[in-house]
């Protein structure tokens, strides 16, 4: 199959065009299927980085009172245009990240185009609220923040830049967009495809680099907010820096979700959902729930069917739509889950599947399913991200929940059971930010999505993205005379 030229035209998108400065350290583009090098980009040196916050502050002071019904004509265009492109978007992806094709291909310029379309279509429905002080009277209107900075990690590179753009962009925000060192070609697309909508230059431009130009946009004192996706140690350092300038956040941070398995389950669908939970993406998703407790009476069960359903794993190159099962996206994370099988054999996990390296060149871990597990073990408390389920077994509610709940972690939650009012009762006491019933990982743009806990600050889709990006000024009308003591 020819590969689709994965050099772009140059590493940043800024003010409408594509610019270079071959003065930044190069990063190298590495396809994670073969580890070879398939484009290079530069490192946004400080001149980029002004040039960047300056042209987002400068186009964003029309942007802000643009009508939105424009703006939001501009970003469904943009879905349409993502959607027309859908494969060269997808091919894209799994070059940046290994992952699939066949994944890619619905999950994630699909993604990306759904939050462009519903921000779109709720642009000109962001509205204040009125109140009566007796004939006094007041009201609030939502204002755009600025100049926002999206930091990203490397597992969803077009999702990502598309769920911190398009609601910054529909109320009236520029961002300037920091995609990750590892898969930094897919948020240039993007940048691309909405110029192309008509959205005026300087409002959403990319940036390229490591931690350094992350801090940099971070601490600049142009920029109103920062959104970043990433892990709870760069969360803390976002936080923290922009606590120095206060700044607002959001941090969407890492998670060792729950998903819990009653023995009234649907025995194919709770496989299904922790197959999903544990598989898709390899394992690199924020969201999975990694610790899936088992109810006892269905622990047999469960572990047959799902080793019988993970025969039908295929590997191989991930550009053919026949693989559904794709590498690691970088040679660390590689190293990091190798090194936790490691240290859970050791600690005496018991190995029901994979728990090896894949013999192919580029970076392939087998899908693992561990059992002999302790709730103390490192495997089942740290974040793995990678291809790696721990099961573990309970016996009743109230112990799976504290159990479910006794983590730093909040991202997300799921369970499945046929009975419907257990479900609901389970869901209000998990600590999650967002919690699946009978379903796991659907993240769809109108649903809110964030962490509690140590996962994060704060939420990404939905309304609630838009409030994110806003901030409220109150406006009081006197009505009548004014009175004064002297
Ligand atoms: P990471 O924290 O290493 O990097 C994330 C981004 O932050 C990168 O772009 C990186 O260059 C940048 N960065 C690093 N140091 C910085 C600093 N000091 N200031 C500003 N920016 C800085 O994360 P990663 O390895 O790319 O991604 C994996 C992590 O992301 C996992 O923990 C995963 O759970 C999490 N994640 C969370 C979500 C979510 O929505 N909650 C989604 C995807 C991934």
């Amino acid at each position: 199959m020819a590969r689709p030229e994965a050099q772009p035209i140059a590493s940043h998108f800024i003010d409408g065009a594509y610019v270079d400065d071959t003065a930044g350290t190069p990063i190298p583009v590495i396809y994670p299927a073969t580890g070879k090098t398939i484009a290079t980009v530069h490192a946004a040196t400080p001149e980029i980085v002004d040039r960047a916050l300056a042209s987002a502050a400068r186009a964003q002071i029309e942007w802000a009172t643009t009508d939105p019904a424009t703006r939001g004509r501009i970003l469904r265009r943009a879905a349409d245009l993502i959607r027309d492109r859908n494969r060269e978007l997808s091919e894209l992806e799994t070059l940046d990240t290994g992952k699939p094709l066949q994944e890619t291909l619905v999950a994630d310029a699909a993604s990306g185009a759904e939050a462009l379309e519903y921000f779109g279509g709720l642009a000109v429905d962001h509205t204040g609220t009125q109140m009566s002080f007796g004939t006094d009277w007041a009201y609030t209107i939502r204002r755009p923040l600025g100049v926002c900075v999206g930091i990203g990690a490397w597992n969803y590179p077009t999702q990502i830049a598309c769920w911190k753009g398009a609601p910054a962009l529909a109320t009236g925000n520029a961002m300037v967009f920091k995609p990750s060192e590892a898969t930094p070609l897919c948020a240039l697309k993007i940048a691309e495809i909405l110029c192309e909508a008509g959205l005026p230059n300087g409002l959403f431009n990319v940036i390229q680099g490591l931690g350094a130009v992350g801090a940099a946009l971070t601490t600049d004192p142009r920029v109103a907010k920062v959104s970043l996706t990433g892990s709870v140690p760069t969360g803390r350092k976002v936080a923290a820096t922009a606590a120095g300038e206060l700044k607002q956040v959001t941090l969407e941070l890492g998670g060792k979700s729950p998903l819990i398995l009653f023995d009234d389950a649907d025995l194919d669908d709770a496989v299904s959902g922790a197959i999903n939970a544990n598989f898709y993406s390899s394992g690199q998703v924020c969201s999975n729930g990694t610790r899936v407790f088992v109810q006892a009476g269905l622990r047999d069960a469960f572990l047959e069917r799902l080793t019988a359903r993970l025969d039908g794993v295929i590997t191989g190159d991930p550009l053919d739509e026949n693989t559904n099962f794709g590498p690691m996206t970088t040679e660390a994370q590689t190293r990091i889950v190798l090194r936790y099988l490691e240290m859970a054999k050791n600690e005496g996990a018991r190995v029901v599947t994979g728990g090896h390296r894949i013999d192919r060149e580029g970076w392939w871990i087998a899908p693992t399913v561990l059992t002999d597990l302790t709730d103390d073990m490192q495997v089942v408390r740290e974040e793995v991200f990678g291809p790696v389920m721990s099961v573990l077994t309970f016996e009743d509610e109230d112990e799976v929940v504290a159990r479910a709940n006794a983590t730093p972690f909040g991202l997300s939650a799921g369970l499945f059971t046929r009975d419907l009012a257990r479900a609901h009762r389970i869901v209000r006491q998990l600590q999650a930010g967002t919690c699946w019933i009978n379903q796991y990982n659907l993240t769809p743009a109108g649903l809110p999505f964030g962490g509690s806990k140590a996962s994060g600050i704060g939420r990404e889709n939905a309304r609630a993205a838009m409030d994110h990006f806003t901030e409220i000024q109150s406006v009081y009308v006197g009505m009548g005379p004014v009175e004064a003591a002297y």
